[in-house]
C-alpha cells in the first residue's frame, strides 16, 4: 500500500469511527434500500409477497419497485444467480424518491436504438496489431490471483476497501512517469459504504471530451452470507477477472508510450453485487456534467471456458444498438481473423455495470466469459470455490478478452499522431486455441 493510500485508508476508517462521514451509518450493519428489478424477477422469488409498486422503463419492462432489507436484498441476489444464472438483477437507492427520480430520467430506449456518439471505424490496425501479442496469461493470472487472495471484496468489509486501494496502486504503478494519466478514488456514492471505486484517466490529445470507459466491478459476495464482513468470497471469475483484464490492458496500452486522440477512463466499479451502485453513482455523475461519453465496455466474468466453440459473449440486451455492431466487426477484424468466435446472450435486467451506463442514456455494451454447453456462466459464482483452481488454475480464456479491450480503446479512442513511440517490446505471439 502506498503512502497516499494508507493515509486515505486511515482518513477513511478515522471518518467513519467518528460519524463525520455519510457512510458512517452503513458500516455497522448495511442499510435498507430501495429496489428496482424486473417484475419476472420478483414474481419468481421468494419475495413475491411484499408489496411493491409496478413501474416501467422506457423499453416498456415491467418492474417493480419495493423496499427491502440487507437479508431480503441477499435473497434476491441469491435467487438471480440461482434461479436465472447470473449476477447482478437490480438497482439499490438510498430512498424511494431517489429510484423515482431514477425512472423519470431513465434513457435506456435513447441508449439501445441511439445513434453512435462518434464514428466508429476501424483504421487503427498499426497500433492495436502491435499490442495483442504483448497480451500474457501469467500477468492476468497473477492480478486474479491476488485480488481473490482477500478474505472478501465485500463492499461495506474492510477487506473490499483494501481491495479496492490495492487496485488504485497498482494501476498508478502501471501509469508511473505519465504525465497525461490521473488516478481518482470516486467515493461520491451514498450506498457504497467504505468501498471507493478506482478510475484511472489517460487524457486524449486531441479530443479530451470525449471519453471512451473500459470498466469492470471490483467487489465480490458470498450466497448466504448476507452482510458478514469475514464472509469467505473470493470471486476469482466474478469479477476479478475483469479487473486483471483490463490491469493488463492498460499495461500494454501505456507501455507502449500510447497517446489516444480521445481520453480514456478505466474504471473498477464498487459495490456492483448490491445493486450496481458504483457503476450508477458514476453514470449518474457523467450524466449530470453532460460527459461525452462515446463508448462504454463492461467487462464481467471473463474466465470461465469449458468446451464450448466460441470464446466471448456479447450481451445483446441493455447494450446500444451501434456501438454492438462495431464491437462484433471489432471482434471479427482482430479476434475472427485469429480464428476466435463469438455468440451473443441476453442477460436480463441490470445484468451488470453496463445496465447503470444504459439507463442513463449512454451507449454501452458488455462482453462476457463463453461459458459451457450448459452454462452460460460460471457455476460457482458467489461461492466459496469461486477460485482459478476451479477452471485449472489459468488465466487463458481471459486473454481473449484482453485482446478484445485494447482493441476497442485503440480503435474508439486512436492514436494520436506524430509522437515519438519508444520501441515496442512484442514477445512471441500465442494462439488462443
Ligand atoms: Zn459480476
Amino acid at each position: 500500500m502506498s503512502s497516499y493510500t494508507r493515509a486515505l485508508r486511515w482518513i477513511i476508517l478515522l471518518a467513519l469511527a467518528t460519524g463525520l462521514s455519510p457512510a458512517a451509518a452503513h458500516v455497522a450493519s448495511d442499510p435498507p434500500a430501495w429496489v428496482l428489478t424486473s417484475e419476472s424477477s420478483l414474481r419468481n422469488s421468494p419475495l413475491r409477497h411484499l408489496p411493491a409498486l409496478d413501474r416501467r422503463d422506457s423499453l416498456g419492462t415491467a418492474l417493480k419497485l419495493l423496499q427491502l432489507d440487507p437479508a431480503q436484498q441477499h435473497l434476491l441476489t441469491d435467487h438471480v444467480h440461482h434461479h436465472e444464472g447470473r449476477c447482478g438483477g437490480y438497482f439499490a437507492f438510498e430512498s424511494r424518491a431517489h429510484a423515482e427520480d431514477f425512472l423519470a430520467r431513465e434513457r435506456a430506449l435513447q441508449s439501445l436504438l441511439g445513434r453512435a456518439n462518434a464514428d466508429y471505424t476501424i483504421d487503427n490496425a498499426a497500433t492495436v496489431e502491435s499490442w495483442l501479442p504483448q497480451v500474457t496469461e501469467a500477468n492476468i493470472r497473477a492480478t486474479i490471483e491476488h485480488l481473490s487472495s482477500y478474505q472478501n471484496r465485500y463492499y461495506s468489509s474492510p477487506h473490499g476497501l483494501d481491495a479496492a486501494l490495492w487496485i488504485h496502486d497498482h494501476w498508478a504503478a502501471l501509469a508511473a512517469g505519465r504525465s497525461d494519466v490521473q488516478m481518482e478514488l470516486f467515493t461520491d456514492c451514498a450506498l457504497c459504504s467504505t468501498q471507493p471505486s478506482v478510475i484511472l484517466t489517460v487524457t486524449g490529445s486531441e479530443l479530451p471530451d470525449e471519453v471512451v470507459v473500459v470498466g469492470a466491478h471490483l467487489d465480490s459476495i458470498r450466497s448466504g452470507a448476507g452482510s458478514n464482513p469475514q464472509q469467505f468470497a473470493p470471486g476469482a471469475d466474478d469479477d476479478a477477472s475483469g479487473i486483471a483484464v483490463i490491469s493488463e490492458v492498460i499495461r500494454i496500452a501505456l507501455a507502449s508510450g500510447w497517446q489516444p486522440q480521445r481520453s480514456v477512463k478505466f474504471m473498477g466499479y464498487a459495490a456492483e453485487e448490491v445493486g450496481l451502485r458504483g457503476s450508477r453513482a458514476i453514470a449518474e455523475r457523467f450524466a449530470a456534467d453532460n460527459v461525452n461519453v462515446v463508448g462504454v465496455l463492461q467487462l464481467d466474468m471473463t474466465n470461465y471456458h469449458d468446451a464450448v466453440p466460441y470464446h466471448l459473449h456479447f450481451i445483446s440486451d441493455y447494450s446500444n444498438g451501434p456501438l454492438l455492431a462495431f464491437s462484433r466487426e471489432l471482434f471479427d477484424v482482430y479476434l475472427g481473423s485469429r480464428g476466435l468466435q463469438r455468440r451473443d446472450l441476453a442477460c436480463g435486467y441490470g445484468c451488470s455495470d453496463h445496465a447503470s451506463w444504459t439507463a442513463t442514456g449512454f451507449p454501452a455494451v458488455m462482453a462476457s466469459e463463453p461459458g459451457s454447453q450448459t452454462r452460460a456462466f460460471f457455476p460457482e459464482l458467489h461461492t466459496a470455490n469461486d477460485t482459478l483452481d476451479q477452471v485449472g488454475g489459468t488465466a487463458q480464456a481471459s486473454v481473449t478478452f484482453a485482446w478484445f479491450g485494447l482493441a476497442f480503446i485503440g480503435e474508439l479512442a486512436k492514436t494520436a499522431p506524430a509522437t515519438d513511440l519508444p520501441a515496442l517490446h512484442v514477445d512471441g505471439f500465442e494462439s488462443q486455441d
